[in-house]
């Protein structure tokens, strides 16, 4: 049987004695578009960071495409891309200098890479500015670079942490279009607080409150679900 894309099992994290994720259990057999919605403290970024494996689980396991990340994180990482929750960049890089840096931070072979990068600066539509300074680019445009640093090495599952957070409507939609287009070939697994974001981008969701899943199921299941009032996400 076909290993699931990913299987979190039995999946926690304390900070010192404050649990933020507890006992968390789900996985991905087909390829979609998956929402991890939640409010603000909610677990979602503790929950992401785990699963891309830049944070360590107090307890549980991730599998991603049956291999253990705790086990064989290098090889596991292979196959995840991560856009993190972040302020904007201020780097002084430009957009084709920053993408080869991540192209080499994946361990791409070197005479891979400059192909890659003009593949997915046309992919994100950001091209046209590959010679821009990063810190001066617009939020929309940084989020681009980002989900174009998350696919550089052509991983088939990424995780993208509130992508949106922060950006004009404009460039919400933008970024909603191209994460669309980008999961035409891939599987993605985003968070975010605003409901109306994963009904706009999502085939299934996961809802957490307090570091726990409270729901997950379809969005036609979703929309008879009587959410807690304890719930404050976005409507
Ligand atoms: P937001 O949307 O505000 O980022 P979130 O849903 O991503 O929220 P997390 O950032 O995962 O939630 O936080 C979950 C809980 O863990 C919160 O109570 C938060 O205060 C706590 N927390 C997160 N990071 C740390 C940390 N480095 N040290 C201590 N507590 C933390």
């Amino acid at each position: 049987m076909k290993e699931p894309i990913i299987k979190v099992t039995n999946l926690s994290h304390r900070y010192n004695a404050q649990w933020a994720i507890k006992d968390i259990n789900f996985e991905f057999q087909e390829k979609g578009i998956y929402g991890l919605l939640g409010a603000n403290g909610a677990g979602k970024s503790t929950l992401m960071n785990i699963i891309c494996g830049v944070l360590n689980q107090s307890e549980g396991d991730v599998f991603i495409n049956g291999i253990n990340l705790r086990e064989q994180p290098v090889v596991a990482k292979k196959h995840i891309g991560f856009l993190p929750q972040q302020p904007p960049l201020q780097l002084e890089l430009t957009i084709k200098e920053y993408l080869q840096y991540c192209a080499g931070l994946r361990l791409m072979p070197e005479n891979t890479i400059k192909a890659a990068v003009e593949e997915v600066m046309e992919k994100c539509q950001i091209s046209h500015f590959a010679g821009r300074i990063i810190k001066n680019l617009s939020g929309g445009y940084q989020q681009r670079v980002g989900i174009a640093q998350s696919i550089i090495h052509k991983p088939d599952f990424i995780v993208l942490d509130e992508p949106t957070n922060g950006l004009d409507p404009n460039q919400i939609l933008e970024v909603r279009s191209l994460i669309k287009d980008i999961a035409t070939e891939r599987t993605v697994l985003l968070s975010t607080h605003i409901l109306q974001e994963v009904q706009a981008l999502c085939d299934d969701i996961w809802m957490i409150n307090e570091g726990q899943i409270i729901f997950s199921g379809s969005l036609d299941e979703f929309d008879n679900y009587i959410m807690p009032s304890t719930f404050t996400a976005t409507l």
